[in-house]
């Protein structure tokens, strides 16, 4: 393959007379004359436009889970775009690869989840639950049950019914969310919010918490709960033993619906195909996107329970919902090949028994950092909280943090990409990254905390 030669220069011109990145500042992108431009990648390693190789602790945007330069990916995106680039699955018609896609996921999710409606994006998968719970509830004749219950700090996606599931209140603030029928109940974060507390005893009053929003809106008014199962942006919250099997019998003991957003945790991140799997637990519907695909293709899926789609089919009604793109075919055949990659190298079982029980040791070294106040993991995705007085969970200038961003940059710029979330270093790597880069994130890390203590 031959790579472009990019003029850098002016593509950063373009990029603030022309393009607005997102979830970005147009102020800073401005100030700091444009982007950062990445213009290649192989295995665990992205390229700069300006020659710097950055190691990608962030598999992308938590997603690129087989790795970068996978030349079969494209491959199979180049045959099906010559047979059938695209048709619809608008009004009855369908395409193969959506179908064998649907089936291959059945397959994965196993049990009562049988079912498969797909969207492009994990936002839009979002917003199929949100209608679709919606709608099953309607024609159940229990139009009442409206209420979804998140989580504060959930991540749910950016469009309008996305934002408002997730439980950012920063994202709350623009487009005046969230609508109307989203309440949000604390999140399982033991380091932040149970610090001194027994995590059993934390635990309970996470739950409890669910169980009283519910009872203060009105168990007949509640439609569904939704959560991640391992909070990804807000910061890798891995929740304490016995939380999801907690939240499950309060949804059971109410009749709401239990809504996995498997965006992030899906795919062998936890180190079992889907989140669910590794906690135990047996949601209604399922939300997948990111490694669905790795990356490759945006596409994303909506898992749901033969209940709900027996109640879709007791009535004549379309059920009116669904994009273009859903099913798009070059999509789904990637994310097929994708799937059959992570299969054929055994990558959730690499997660689970390899690189995952490794990175965890390697984290655990930086546990003694006079500037980290715990590391965590679970399955490839972990976190490190730093803090301003070793011991306790105080931040640099207060409770957002100031070092989270710092510690960031200065990993970045010795060649590793992670992301901040507050005063926290999240971590989500691919699953092909080897034990030597493992050791590499880790030691720029300690490096990075150095250079800010
Ligand atoms: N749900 C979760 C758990 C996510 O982490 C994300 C994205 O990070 C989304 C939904 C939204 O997905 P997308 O950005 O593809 O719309």
């Amino acid at each position: 393959m031959t790579r472009r030669n990019h003029d850098i220069a002016e593509l950063k011109r373009l990029d603030v007379a022309h393009h607005l990145p997102a979830q970005s500042s147009y102020k800073l992108q401005r100030d700091i004359g444009g982007s950062r431009i990445i213009v290649h990648a192989e295995g665990s390693t992205i390229f700069d436009g300006d020659g710097n190789a950055i190691l990608d602790g962030m598999a992308g945007l938590w997603c690129v889970d087989v790795g970068y330069g996978r030349a079969e990916l494209a491959e199979v995106a180049r045959e099906q775009m010559l047979e059938l680039p695209f048709y619809n699955t608008f009004f009855r018609t369908a395409t193969p690869p959506p179908i064998e896609l649907a089936a291959k996921l059945a397959g994965l999710l196993g049990g009562d989840l049988q079912h498969i409606f797909f969207n492009s994006s994990g936002s839009e998968s979002n917003d199929t639950v949100f209608r679709l719970v919606r709608t099953y509830w309607g024609i159940k004749g229990e139009p009442e049950r409206k209420v979804f219950i998140s989580r504060r700090n959930a991540y749910h996606g950016s469009t309008v019914a996305g934002a408002s599931l997730g439980g950012m209140s920063y994202m709350h603030v623009q487009g005046d969310l969230p609508i109307p029928g989203v309440e949000h109940v604390m999140q399982p974060y033991v380091f932040g919010d149970g610090f001194d507390e027994d995590p059993a005893d934390f635990c309970a009053r996470a739950v409890q918490d669910i169980e009283d929003r519910i009872l203060a809106v009105g168990p007949e008014k509640v439609a569904a709960f939704i959560g991640e199962p391992v909070q990804g942006a807000g910061g890798v919250i891995i929740p304490p033993d016995g939380y999801w099997k907690g939240v499950e019998a309060v949804c059971r003991k109410y009749g709401i619906l239990l809504v996995s957003d498997e965006v992030i945790c899906g795919f062998g991140r936890l180190g079992e195909w889907f989140g669910f799997q590794h906690f135990g637990i047996t949601p209604d519907i399922v939300s997948m996107a990111k490694g669905l695909s790795s990356g490759y293709m945006p596409i994303s899926a909506t898992a749901v329970s033969s209940d709900i789609v027996e109640t879709l089919r007791s009535v004549d009604d379309d059920f009116v919902h669904g994009y273009t793109y859903s099913g798009h075919p070059v999509a789904a055949a990637v994310a097929l090949r994708n799937i059959e990659i992570i299969e054929r190298e055994k990558l959730v079982d690499r997660v689970r028994d390899d690189i995952g029980p490794y990175f965890a040791k390697a984290l655990a070294k930086l546990s003694d950092h006079p500037l980290v106040g715990e590391a965590r993991s679970l399955g490839f995705i972990g976190a490190i909280e730093i803090v301003a007085r070793k011991g306790t969970n105080r931040r640099f200038g207060g409770k957002e943090g100031l070092a989270g961003p710092i510690v960031r940059d200065a990993c970045i710029g010795r060649g590793l990409m992670v992301r901040a979330v507050r005063d926290s270093l999240v971590m989500c790597p691919p699953y092909v990254m080897t034990h030597e880069e493992i050791d590499r994130m880790v030691s720029i890390i300690a490096a990075a905390l150095d250079e800010t203590s």
